[in-house]
């Protein structure tokens, strides 16, 4: 899997610390919490653990994942499973992208006023 240029990680690392700073009213410990494991997701900050190929016998060294919700890296797994299954539950039919600015020309006309 090829790694993108900038991850999440990468910009609470480099703007993390100012963005709390002025921010720190309305911040709780759970948002710190939260940017603090997407920060340290598989860095040696969590540790790291030895996987083995059953097969071939390869072994792999990683850092441990922050498992947290939020974290983009440790839910794109659990993403592209769950958007996979939603894509074999799609019909086949052609599918026309509908804004809400013109989602009315598609809709039913306006209700009529009561009064
Ligand atoms: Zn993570």
């Amino acid at each position: 899997m090829k790694r993108p240029p900038f991850e999440v990680a990468d910009i609470i690392r480099a703007h993390g610390n100012s963005f709390v700073e002025k921010n720190r009213a309305w911040l709780t410990w759970l948002h710190l919490r939260v940017l603090s494991a997407i920060e340290h997701c598989r860095t040696a900050a969590l540790g790291g653990h030895r996987d083995r190929c059953r097969q071939c016998g390869h072994e792999a060294i990683s850092f441990n994942s922050c498992r947290s919700r939020h974290c983009p890296k440790c839910q794109t797994n659990a993403r592209d499973k769950w958007l996979a299954g939603r894509s074999q539950e799609l019909l086949p039919v052609v599918r026309l992208p509908i804004s809400p600015v013109n989602a009315s020309a598609y809709g039913r006309p306006r209700a009529k006023p009561i009064f």
